[in-house]
Formats: C-alpha cells, structure tokens, sequence
C-alpha cells in the first residue's frame, strides 16, 4: 500500500455573521478526523468582499487548541483576549494558541477587496493543552525550487525550517508549481500528509486533486511527488504531522477528551469565565449553541 492517495471533499460551511461568508470545509469529516495535529480545514475564497460582506466573527472562545490564519491575499485584523491585536497578510503566519482558554475576533479590513486563505486548527496534545494563551507571527522567506516555490510556515521542507514552536511535530507549508511542473519533496516517513488544492489540478504521487480538494497520505513514505497537471500555476498548501495519538472530543469552538469538560467550557463561555475579553472590538460576544441531548463522541483516527 504505497500509492494510495484518498481524496477528502469539501462542504460548504456558512461562517456565520449578516450576509454570512461560505467556506469549503474538508476537516474534520467522517472520512477522517486529524491529519497529524490538524483537525479543522476551512478554505475560503477568492471572495468579492463587495458581494459577501467579507468577514466579521465575533469574540468567541477557544479551547485546547492553536489557531493558524493564512492568507493569500486580503487582510484581517484580528484582536485576543491575551492583548494581541495584529494584521494578518498573505504570506504570513499568525498564530494563537488557545491552551485552557482564549477568545478572538477576526475582521477583514476596509481596504480588502477579495478574501482568499484557509483557517486551519491544530489540536494540543493532553499534556498542554491547559498552557498559557500565546500569539506568534512569523513571516517565511520564500523558497526557489526547480518548478515550484515555497513558503514553509511550521515545520521544515526543501531546506526551510520555521522557528515557530508547536507542540507537536508539525509540517505546513505553502506551494506554487509553475505550468506542467513536476517536483519530489523529501518528508519524514514518520510523518502522514495532507495536501489541500487552491489553484489548478495537483497530483499527489500521481492521483489527481481538483480546486478544493484534500489529498491524503498515510505514514511511511520518504518523499512525495507533485505534478501541476495544468498550463496556469497551481497552488496548494501542505500539511504533515506525526499521526495523533489521542482521541478528542470537538464541539462548536472547544477540544477537549470528554462531554463534561465541553460542557464546562460552554458554561464558562456562557457566565462570561476563563477565556478573557477581547478589547477594540465593536459588537456583541458570539453566543454558544445549544448542546445537543446525547453525549458527544470521542474522535480518532482509526490506526
Ligand atoms: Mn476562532
């Protein structure tokens, strides 16, 4: 079992707010929970802000968790309970970790006339995921490869380490093939991948991913191969980590191990505890939905 590639679809997710931004979600989904420490995949864009009204979340909270914003163009502003109020841009790395608790707001500026990026999760392993709230920006030096260039964001490829801390093994990185470009990276066998499509037609150890697809790639491999199978260039992002060795419970804004903990974090959200205030931010706090009538399920992926 070598070549096999499973491509993972995307759903139209509505991000919430009055005229409410779609996203193409692609994880969590049945299929698979984690890629490494990945667990949430939303790919949004290119979105005529003059149409969608763009983005505005409200403060909301967090738990057990960090936060990755990563642009390809636009802007956000974004404001957390931790003080950090920061743009983020295409081409560079914003962020937060949650750990026991932290609350943002996520705001494209007026200047931004399309809004294009994925927001993606990493899940705290169970020794630190009550850590303190963190925010670090970090901004890649691109790198030139044959066909292709990179911008490594967590983790290390084709000679480029990121200095960002994680709090497991991570990969993320940011791709552009040129036209018909074919290249081989070299990846930790220990490590499973996932690549998710923006632009063009990639293949992934020669199966094919559409625009908004994600590709996965169990452990076990040393390199992958990825052929832009059009005449425009391609991009996508990838995504790697040691597979998760535990099983999470998530719900609406929270991971955690177990429904009592989600309820807890709900009612804390909700009695205004544990998560702080975001200042700067004009509008009421999102509420928390209701919970539904049977316990929540303990996640993993199957190994
Ligand atoms: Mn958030």
């Amino acid at each position: 079992m070598s070549s096999g590639v499973e491509v993972l679809t995307a759903r139209d997710v509505p991000l919430g707010g009055p005229r409410s931004m779609k996203v193409r979600r692609t994880l969590p989904q049945r299929a698979r929970t984690l890629i490494g420490a990945w667990c949430f995949v939303d790919h949004y864009g290119p979105d005529d802000v003059g149409v969608s009204g763009g983005m505005d979340v409200a403060p909301h909270p967090h738990t057990g968790l960090q936060t990755v914003s990563w642009l390809f163009s636009g802007e956000i502003e974004h404001r957390d309970s931790l003080g950090s109020h920061a743009m983020v841009r295409p081409g560079e790395l914003n962020l937060m970790t949650g750990g026991y608790g932290i609350s943002h707001t996520e705001v494209s500026t007026p200047t931004t006339t399309v809004l294009h990026g994925v927001q993606l999760w990493v899940a705290l392993p169970d020794a630190d995921r009550r850590t303190g709230r963190d925010f670090q920006h970090y901004a890649p030096a691109p790198v030139a490869l044959d066909g292709a260039q990179v911008r490594v964001f967590l983790g290390e490829l084709a000679g480029s380490v990121s200095p960002v801390r994680t709090f497991t093994p991570l990969l993320g990185a940011e791709l552009v093939l040129e036209p018909r470009a074919h290249i081989t990276l070299a990846v930790d066998p220990a490590f499973e991948h996932g690549l998710l499509v923006d632009a063009g037609t990639v293949h992934l150890d020669g199966s094919p991913l559409a625009r908004t697809e994600l590709g996965y790639a169990a452990p076990g491999r040393d390199t992958l191969s990825l052929t832009n199978g059009t005449d425009a260039p391609a991009r996508a992002v990838l995504l790697g980590g040691p597979p998760f060795g535990e099983e999470i419970v998530m719900w609406w804004n929270f991971i955690a191990r177990s429904t009592e903990e989600i309820v807890q974090a709900r009612r804390d959200w909700t009695e205004g505890r544990r998560f702080g205030v975001v200042e700067g931010y004009d509008g009421d706090p999102l509420p928390a939905p209701e919970l539904p009538n049977v316990p929540l399920k303990p996640r993993g992926n199957r190994r």
